[in-house]
């Protein structure tokens, strides 16, 4: 399966924001943007032209970043919004927040999007009682998530329910018995990345 393998912290320092690719190390001073906030390269701390394309593009990349999604699953996950009823932005960023991997992280199941994916991959979860290994798997409301018994990866994610403080409205989770359920999709205001949905909009509708 094809995936970015591209340095995860050159990520961040090349939109200017954190990403949160790394988990428990993005929560600390070794945090690459903490530390040199400029974007990577030779020319990283010079000036660079700020034209709308380039901000356009820059929020349509952060986001893609921000999920693990490569260019051509983001234009179909952008095809479909377009396709549904409401506001276009608002529709790619619930399809995106609604990504089994995305949820995992949410419940504070897994530290990042990217161990979410593998855990997911290697079997260790269930959606409804049937195994389900695809990490783009789109949960719906009412679905319930439960780790497979005797899942080995069950430490790490115990560990990682330490580093989460709150799970969001929309979500309901039992970190002791590692379950939980999708109570309903998420409302705007409730998905707290870092983008402005309407700029990816814009770029794509030229
Ligand atoms: Fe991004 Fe995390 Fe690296 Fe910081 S530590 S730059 S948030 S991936």
């Amino acid at each position: 399966m094809a995936r970015d393998t591209s340095p995860q912290c050159k990520q961040c320092r090349r939109e200017g924001v954190k990403l949160f690719l790394k988990g428990e190390r993005c929560l600390t001073d070794k945090c690459a943007i903490e530390r040199r906030s400029y974007p990577p390269g030779d020319h990283g701390r010079g000036r660079s032209r700020q034209s709308e394309y380039r901000l356009q593009l820059r929020e349509k990349q952060k986001a893609r970043r921000y999920y693990g999604v490569l260019e051509k699953q983001f234009r179909n996950y952008y095809a479909k919004a377009s396709g549904q009823s409401g506001v276009t932005g608002e529709n790619l960023l619930r399809l995106l927040e609604s990504r089994f991997d995305n949820v995992l992280v949410r419940l504070g199941f897994a530290a990042s999007r990217r161990q979410a994916r593998q855990m997911v991959r290697h079997g260790h979860w269930a959606v409804n009682g049937k195994r389900v290994n695809i990490p783009s798997y789109q949960l719906r409301p009412d679905d319930v998530i439960t780790m497979r018994t005797g899942a080995a990866a069950e430490p790490v994610v115990r560990d990682a329910t330490e580093l989460t403080s709150a799970v969001p409205a929309w979500l309901q989770a039992d970190h002791d018995g590692l379950t939980a359920k999708v109570l309903r999709l998420p409302e705007r205001q409730e998905i707290t990345t870092p983008v402005q949905e309407q700029l990816i909009v814009e770029l794509y509708s030229k």
